[in-house]
């Protein structure tokens, strides 16, 4: 069986234009990077960027500036918003801290380590330290900076303790304790014997068991 266009030949050209406009904006190979502010930079693959104001509806090429029409670059950022690829105005993509998973976060809150839902710390989690490989036991996710935080007396903060300067001293501190140093009495662990050390949060990845 042979497919015939259907499409009538008095069909008007502005219709025409509107769904070679879609499909383009779907199908050509654009990359979109938010800006923050509802602006988006659209890279297109002959080398030419336009920059996208989602708010205002505009976009600098020139089917839109002088053309005023709803170009493949208004639509694409918007195809990529609803697909869960680019974020949506207000937001940015910044990287989990600990596996490097691409995140979408207020875009006034980027100078701050993020983590993804699997790495995103709570008390209770069993994690592994990245330096030793030990194994230890959530007991505490501070909103504290490692770089602010002091270790006991020492003169070192979490962010400069050795061991740690890898890691963004804007982390987070954790507290964990080795499970195997836990000591039990009839109340449940023994509070003296429960030693809680800091850790940068991304010093930690997050373990399967119990
Ligand atoms: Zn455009
Ligand atoms: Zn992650």
């Amino acid at each position: 069986m042979t497919h015939t266009r259907t499409t009538p030949a008095s069909l008007p050209t502005s219709e025409t234009d509107l769904d070679r406009r879609s499909t383009r904006a779907r199908t050509d190979p654009m990359s979109v990077t938010a800006l923050g502010d509802s602006l988006y930079e659209v890279d297109t693959d002959h080398g030419t960027s336009y920059l996208v104001d989602l708010r205002s509806r505009r976009c600098s090429c020139p089917d839109h500036t002088f053309r005023g029409v709803r170009c493949k670059h208004l639509r694409r950022v918007a195809i990529e918003i609803t697909e869960g690829r680019t974020p949506p105005p207000g937001r940015l993509a910044v990287e989990c801290a600990v596996c490097g998973a691409e995140l979408f976060v207020p875009e006034d809150e980027t100078d701050r380590p993020h983590y993804c839902p699997l790495d995103r710390l709570e008390a209770g989690a069993f994690v592994r330290d990245r330096e030793t490989g030990d194994r230890l036991l959530v007991v505490s996710v501070s909103d504290r900076r490692a770089d602010h935080t002091a270790v006991g007396n020492s003169a070192y903060s979490v962010a400069t303790y050795p061991n740690n300067r890898e890691y963004d001293p804007a982390d987070r501190v954790v507290g964990a304790v080795y499970p195997q140093s836990v000591s039990m009495t009839e109340a449940g662990p023994d509070p003296d014997a429960l030693r809680v050390y800091s850790f940068p949060h991304s010093r930690l990845e997050r373990v399967s068991g119990t």
